[in-house]
């Protein structure tokens, strides 16, 4: 799915498509703390409230939650006995976030952001919030989402904060006795901020932007492997549905099949609603599927991606019903040279400005250059579109670790468009091509 071409000055709510603001830190965190912070979180070290992991904060007559897991029962329920401690991978998360923190001053970090969450606890609710100080992490949640936080991040410290959601969290900035907490702007609403400003007493909140976006450009092995299965999910129906694709259908019936088919593979869902545009209808970027049919002599473009165990994939391939005009098919090539030297230039240290340029120029010279109105590619991860941006103006150079789309467009308006999308990874010397569907298919 293509983003606009500039940089938003304004952060959207829905985090699946939000442009968030620049990360002002992207150092690599030391391996190193890992091991001191896992230690600390398992031992609770120098925190001033009792180990007890389960602290209900509103709700009369609540009574503390009970141990709900095997591993729970050996744990005492109070006093500073060791807890848990985080799997690896949210481990090395932790001890980055709190590198980040200790360089900017910071004794706490609020994430309200649930995608941030998951990303740094693997808790899926969808109520919480996240304070995080340099040995505690603190979940702030509901009774509805009790079990999901036992289950997905028994080591963390639970609050069911009820309805009170600011001030609930509030209340802990003074329970551990914190002075300057970070918050990311793009993920605290006004009226959030104001709740937690009214409630804090003697804690400074202060805006530090883009710290957990920063750290989640580069993936990690797992996150790696959850993007190659939902490219391999989303690829697995698109060949499933290609199939059953004739003359006359609508494309929100193309649309339907995708979805159903990715979830009957193992996704968790569809990434964003599939774009399946016939004809005229391609050369809109972003066509909601409607009522159109599949027509002979024209273009059928389908951008569509699974989403599995929170990570996504992002395609887009176009299908001839028959013979397409002539212009489609210049366009075409053009595209697909584009894609070619585009994903050819991937690698470590090469400027994302610098790969659209080179997209750009090949298709200028195909004299289709007004027809490319959009960046050539995204970064992409838990959310669909993520750091970094293949803008033209972008000056940020592309690190190991980092999955982006390529995918140059050409739209006619009036005719049709055309996209070629591949999610790419890039590695220590070079780029991986996570996605493998052919590049030209016909039907009729
Ligand atoms: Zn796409
Ligand atoms: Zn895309």
């Amino acid at each position: 799915m293509p983003s606009r071409s500039r940089r938003s000055t304004s952060p959207r709510p829905q985090a699946m498509h939000s442009a968030r603001a620049s990360p002002s830190s992207r150092r690599h965190a030391s391996a190193k703390r890992s091991a001191s912070a896992a230690a600390a979180e398992k031992t609770g070290r120098g925190a001033p409230v009792p180990r007890k992991r389960s602290t209900r904060s509103s709700a009369p007559g609540a009574r503390a939650a009970t141990s709900a897991g095997a591993s729970r029962k050996s744990r005492p329920t109070g006093g500073s006995a060791a807890t848990i401690s985080p799997p690896a991978a949210f481990a090395e998360r932790l001890a980055r976030v709190r590198a980040e923190l200790r360089s900017r001053k910071l004794d706490g970090y609020l994430i309200q952001s649930l995608l941030e969450q998951r990303w740094l606890t693997g808790f899926t609710g969808e109520d919480g919030a996240v304070l995080l100080t340099a040995d505690q992490t603190v979940l702030l949640t509901d009774g509805r989402f009790d079990q999901t936080a036992d289950r997905e991040a028994p080591w963390a410290t639970k609050v069911l904060r009820g309805s009170r959601g600011p001030e609930a969290t509030a209340e802990w900035f003074g329970k551990l006795r914190l002075k300057r907490v970070g918050y990311d702007p793009a993920h605290v609403t006004v009226a959030t901020f104001a709740g937690l400003s009214k409630a804090a007493r003697g804690t400074k909140l202060e805006s530090a932007a883009g710290i957990i976006a920063g750290l989640r450009e580069c993936k990690d092995t797992g996150e790696i492997a959850n993007v190659l299965a939902a490219v391999r999910v989303a690829q697995g129906a698109f060949e499933r549905v290609l199939k059953l694709i004739k003359l006359g259908m609508r494309e929100r019936e193309i649309a339907a099949y995708l979805e159903f088919v990715m979830r009957d593979l193992g996704a968790d869902g569809a990434a964003f609603e599939p774009i399946v545009a016939v004809g005229p209808n391609a050369a809109l970027p972003h066509h909601h599927p409607g009522d159109q049919r599949v027509e002979a002599g024209q273009v059928l473009l389908i951008d569509w991606g699974a989403k599995v165990r929170g990570y996504v994939s992002d395609l887009t391939r176009v299908v001839w019903i028959g013979n397409p005009p002539d212009a489609l098919e210049r366009a075409y090539r053009s595209v697909r040279a584009a894609r070619e030297k585009a994903i050819e230039a991937v690698r470590p240290g090469a400027s994302t400005g610098g790969l659209d340029k080179i997209a750009r120029s090949v298709i200028k010279r195909a004299g289709f250059e007004k027809q490319f109105n959009h960046s050539l590619g995204h970064g992409i991860g838990m959310a669909v579109h993520e750091a970094p941006s293949l803008r033209k103006t972008a000056t940020d150079k592309l690190r190991p670790g980092m999955i982006v789309t390529i995918e140059p467009g050409v739209y006619l308006p009036g005719v049709g468009g055309i996209r070629l999308e591949d999610d790419v990874l890039v590695t220590e010397r070079g780029h991986e091509v996570l996605s493998s569907l052919p590049l030209e298919f016909r039907i009729l």
